[in-house]
C-alpha cells in the first residue's frame, strides 16, 4: 500500500515513521527546504538550535516514550526550570513556593488565593464546565484582580499575546494540570527537558528511519491538489506533477486557502465560523553572557515589545551552543496581523529598545547575532466553547485522512499531544492501513502449522 503524507513535520514524520516500519511504502510532501515543520532547526551561525523554543516536561510520557522507542532515550537531558517574573522594573524568581510566598507584588491574602486557584485547577477532572468561560475573568474571579494583574496577566500574554482574553479557562486549565504533573515534589521545581542536540536531532533519527524503511521525503513540494483518482485511493497534485496514492492524510493546518478546502474533499463540521490560528514573532538572541538565570520570564510592561522571554541557555548546556548563550523574545499575535508584514529592521529597531530597558546593561560587545525568526501559522486560537468549533473533519473520501493540532480541544500546543494523537490515528485506523505483507501474514501462519 502507498501512502502520501503532507507536511513534515514531526507529526507527519512520526506518522510516516509508525507506518513505514509497518510495511507500508510512505512519501512525505513538504513545502520547505528543510524537514521539522514548527520544531525545526534554524543555523544560528556557531551552532544549529531550535528555530522556536523546545522544552520535554518528565509528565510528557507519550513523548518520551517514543524517543526510547526511535533510540533516543540516552540523548534526554533534564534540569531543574527556573520561572521568573519581570515587574515594576525587577526581576523576581517564581519558581518554587517560598518564591511564591516571598514575592513582594501579592499580599498575604493574594498569595493564598493564588494557591487555591492552583489547586482547584488540578482537581478539576471536566475541563468542559472551563469553556464557556473567559480565562480572565475565571482567574479574577478564583484569585482577585491584584493577583491576576501582576501574576496572571504577564503569564496569559507570554504565551497567547494580547489575544488571551478571547480564550476559555480550559487554557490555564490545561497549561497547570500540565506544568504541575511535571513538579518535583522534593526540589519544588519542574524537571524540564531537552534532547541533545536539539530537535534537529529527533528529526534527522525520524528522516533515517522512514528512508531505511523505504520511504521517501520529498522537500520543496508545496502540495496544490488533493482528488480523488477515478477508481480507488487519491491524487497528489505538484507543481504539474501527479502521484497516485491508496491513502492520503493531511497533516499542515486547515484553512479556506488550504488545498483540502479548494477541492471539497472536507466538510468542516464547526458552528463557530473558521478556525483561527495565532502566529508567533520572535527574534532570537546570541549572546556571550547569560542574560537570565530563568527559562522562563513573564513580563508585566506593556513598554516591551514581545510578550515573555525565554532563556534557553538557563536548560540547554552551553556546550550544545558553542558556548554562547541563546535567548527567545516571542510575540504571539494572531496570523493576519499586520505586525507579520513589517520590515525586519522594525521589528529589530523595536526589538533592542525593548532589550535594553529589560537588560539595561546589555552591551553591543555582548551580542553575537540577532535572527528574526516568523511562524505564521502556530496554534488555533482556543476561543470560548472551542470543542464545538474545533473541525470535524468528516474527509468525504475513505482513503482521505486528516490529523492535525487544531483538533487538540483540552491540550496547549505540545509534542507529546501530537505523538498521543499519532499513536491514537494509528491504533484507531489500524484496518485501513494494511501492508502487502499485513494481507500475507495469515498464510504464512498457516503454513507454519502444517
Ligand atoms: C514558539 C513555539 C514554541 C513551542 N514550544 C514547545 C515546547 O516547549 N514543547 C513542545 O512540546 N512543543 C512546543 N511547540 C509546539 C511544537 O513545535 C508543535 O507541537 C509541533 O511542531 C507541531 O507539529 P505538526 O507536525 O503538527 O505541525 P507543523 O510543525 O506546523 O508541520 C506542518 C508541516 O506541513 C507543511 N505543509 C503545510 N501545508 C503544506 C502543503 N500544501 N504542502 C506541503 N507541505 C505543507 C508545513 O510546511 C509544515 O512543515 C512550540 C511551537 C512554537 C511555534
Amino acid at each position: 500500500m502507498r501512502v502520501g503524507i503532507i507536511g513534515a513535520g514531526i507529526m507527519g514524520l512520526s506518522l510516516a515513521q509508525r507506518l513505514s516500519a509497518r510495511g507500508l511504502r510512505v512519501t512525505v510532501f513538504e513545502r520547505e527546504s528543510q524537514a521539522g515543520g514548527l520544531a525545526t532547526y534554524h543555523d544560528y551561525g556557531p551552532f544549529c538550535w531550535d528555530r522556536f523554543y523546545h522544552v520535554i516536561l518528565s509528565s510528557d510520557t507519550y513523548l518520551i516514550e517514543y524517543l526510547n522507542e526511535i533510540g533516543l532515550g540516552d540523548r534526554l537531558r533534564w534540569n531543574a526550570g527556573r520561572s521568573g517574573l519581570y515587574a515594576k522594573g525587577q526581576f523576581y524568581s517564581v519558581t518554587t513556593t517560598m518564591d511564591l510566598l516571598r514575592l513582594p507584588l501579592l499580599g498575604c491574602m493574594e498569595k493564598l488565593r493564588l494557591a487555591r486557584a492552583v489547586l482547584a485547577c488540578n482537581r478539576i477532572r471536566d475541563w468542559r464546565e472551563l469553556e464557556t468561560v473567559p480565562v480572565d475573568e475565571w482567574l479574577i474571579r478564583m484569585c482577585g484582580r491584584a493577583t491576576y494583574e501582576a501574576f496572571w496577566k504577564p503569564l496569559l500574554l507570554a504565551k497567547l499575546g494580547a489575544q488571551y482574553k478571547r480564550v476559555s479557562a480550559v487554557f490555564i486549565w490545561s497549561y497547570i494540570t500540565r506544568l504541575f504533573s511535571t513538579r518535583d515534589s522534593s526540589t519544588q521545581r519542574n524537571q524540564l527537558g531537552y534532547v541533545a542536540g536539539g530537535y534537529r536531532t529527533v528529526i534527522d533519527r525520524l528522516e533515517s528511519l522512514l528512508q531505511a524503511a523505504g520511504g521517501t521525503i520529498r522537500l520543496n513540494t508545496p502540495v496544490q491538489a488533493i482528488e480523488p483518482a477515478s477508481h480507488a485511493g487519491m491524487l497528489i497534485k505538484t507543481d504539474g506533477m501527479q502521484e497516485h496514492f491508496d491513502k492520503v492524510i493531511w497533516t499542515g493546518p486547515i484553512d479556506a486557502g488550504s488545498p483540502l478546502a479548494k477541492q471539497g474533499l472536507v466538510s468542516i463540521a464547526a458552528s463557530g465560523g473558521p478556525i483561527e490560528y495565532l502566529g508567533v514573532i520572535c527574534p532570537v538572541l546570541v549572546t556571550r553572557r547569560a542574560l537570565l538565570p530563568y527559562y522562563t520570564l513573564n513580563l508585566a510592561d506593556a513598554e516591551v515589545p514581545f510578550t515573555g522571554v525565554i532563556g534557553m541557555s538557563s536548560l540547554v548546556s552551553t556546550e550544545e551552543t558553542a558556548g554562547y548563550y541563546l535567548t527567545y523574545f516571542p510575540k504571539y499575535v494572531p496570523s493576519d496581523d499586520p505586525e507579520f508584514q513589517l520590515a525586519d529592521e522594525t521589528i529589530t529597531q523595536r526589538f533592542f529598545l525593548g532589550a535594553r530597558r529589560l537588560f539595561p546593561d546589555l552591551q553591543t560587545s555582548d551580542v553575537v547575532g540577532l535572527h528574526l525568526n516568523r511562524a505564521l501559522k502556530v496554534q488555533a486560537l482556543q476561543v470560548l466553547n472551542y470543542s464545538t468549533r474545533v473541525p470535524q473533519v468528516t474527509t468525504r473520501h475513505q482513503d482521505f485522512f486528516v490529523l492535525n493540532t487544531s483538533q487538540f480541544v483540552n491540550s496547549t500546543l505540545n509534542n507529546n499531544a501530537v505523538i498521543r494523537a499519532v499513536n491514537e490515528f494509528v491504533r484507531e485506523h489500524h484496518g485501513s492501513f494494511t501492508s502487502d505483507t499485513d494481507h500475507a501474514a495469515p498464510a504464512l501462519l498457516t503454513g507454519s502449522r502444517t
